[in-house]
């Protein structure tokens, strides 16, 4: 989704990818096979290129680390991406800073599960600092047995109190390398078994000012951890309107889908807008509500019948298919609506869905 932005910017982009079938590689001018956590291969991408960037967090921090140090532009640099990539790392920076976090505690022990669970009334959220996505490496926990298989894995596991949040939250921003820097309307997001699902932006109901804390925080996030490029901040909302921090991704991300046609600049735009730094783009939405749903594999195995019947259905909605292949519960797409109702325009965006994952029979 970076690439559509590259080619109109007349930005020539090289893709690593492991494999000639991946969505980026299929689409890309220039691709390279290789493994992200192959030190040859990265290196040859930096050799051809004047920045590096990212769309997933799973390059070792050693590899860039070196390469930064060879004078290469790797953006975000490994120092701010590793609060994106290990989630103790990130919990201990961000609480040191002072920046609002659920209680949380470092497990390296069975006693200290123990007493982490004592301490958090006999609930805790466990989680494996690295390496999570879309709800794998979280689990909800009462006896430390449920995580015995985890514990004999890590040296070290992340818990976290259960926040009983009342909404998710997502704020996004852009950051240049001399440290300018945009703010998206704060969205909220809505996970169903732990994979993003729908995201109405702005959150409904956040007036005003709680939208400008919420900013400030992420841009003080950026500021202070040194990102360069998008970072979106996900957080829970309490039903006192306080915020804490969940977690961090320093990469264009899926509750900020919306702005790829919701917004002046659309995210993917924005990322390489400051990867490259070039100045940053008006983050202005351009109608009072977007709503994003995703598309999660269904029944349908070619999406094509249903999208014509969603787009014959609905002319003004935007969808995006990602040329992967269709498995259930699988991230396949999204789809934008924009208007003035949020509830009406999710009726519709999930009346597209259904459409277009679970599919009907051709019409023209
Ligand atoms: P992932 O890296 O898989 O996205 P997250 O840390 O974002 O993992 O957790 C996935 C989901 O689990 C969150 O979106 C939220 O719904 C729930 N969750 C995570 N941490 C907590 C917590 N401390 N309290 C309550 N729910 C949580």
């Amino acid at each position: 989704m970076m690439l559509g932005p590259a080619i109109e910017l007349g930005l020539p982009a090289t893709v690593l990818a492991t494999d000639p079938a991946e969505s980026a590689a299929a689409v890309a001018g220039e691709v390279r096979i290789g493994r992200h956590d192959d030190e040859q291969a990265v290196r040859g991408l930096a050799e051809a290129v004047d920045a590096v960037t990212f769309d997933h967090e799973h390059v070792p921090a050693a590899i860039l680390e070196a390469l930064e140090a060879e004078g290469v532009a790797v953006r975000p640099g490994p120092a701010a991406l590793v609060h994106a990539q290990d989630k103790l790392v990130m919990r201990e920076r961000l609480s040191a800073l002072g920046h609002p976090c659920p209680r949380w505690w470092r497990i390296t022990s069975a006693e200290e599960l123990v007493d982490a669970l004592a301490q958090a009334g006999g609930r805790l959220v466990v989680k494996t600092p690295r390496g999570g996505y879309d709800g794998h490496g979280v689990r909800v926990i009462s006896d430390p047995a449920e995580v015995a298989d985890w514990a004999a894995e890590h040296d070290e596991l992340l818990a976290e109190e259960l926040v009983p949040f009342v909404r998710e939250l997502s704020a996004q921003v852009a950051r240049r390398p001399d440290g300018e820097a945009v703010a998206y309307p704060v969205v909220q997001s809505l996970q169903k078994d732990g994979v993003c699902y729908e995201v109405v932006a702005p959150a409904p109901g956040l007036d005003e000012a709680a939208q400008e804390r919420i900013q400030s925080l992420a841009l003080a996030i950026a500021e202070d951890l040194g990102v360069v490029g998008m970072l979106a901040v996900e957080l829970f909302e309490t039903a006192d309107g306080t915020v804490s921090v969940n977690e961090l991704a320093m990469r264009p991300h899926n509750t900020g889908h919306w702005s790829m046609d919701g917004a002046v600049t659309g995210q993917f735009e924005q990322h390489l807008r400051a990867v490259a730094d070039l100045p940053l783009g008006a983050t202005t939405p351009l109608a009072p509500v977007a709503v994003m749903v995703n598309l999660l594999g269904g029944e349908a195995t070619d999406l094509v019948p249903g999208m014509r019947a969603a787009l014959a259905l609905e002319p003004a909605l935007k969808v995006h298919l990602y040329g992967k292949g269709v498995r259930p519960g699988r991230k396949i797409g999204h789809v934008t609506l924009l208007g003035e109702d949020a509830e009406d325009l999710l009726a519709r965006a999930h009346r597209a869905e259904t459409l277009i994952i679970h599919g009907v029979k051709e019409q023209r």
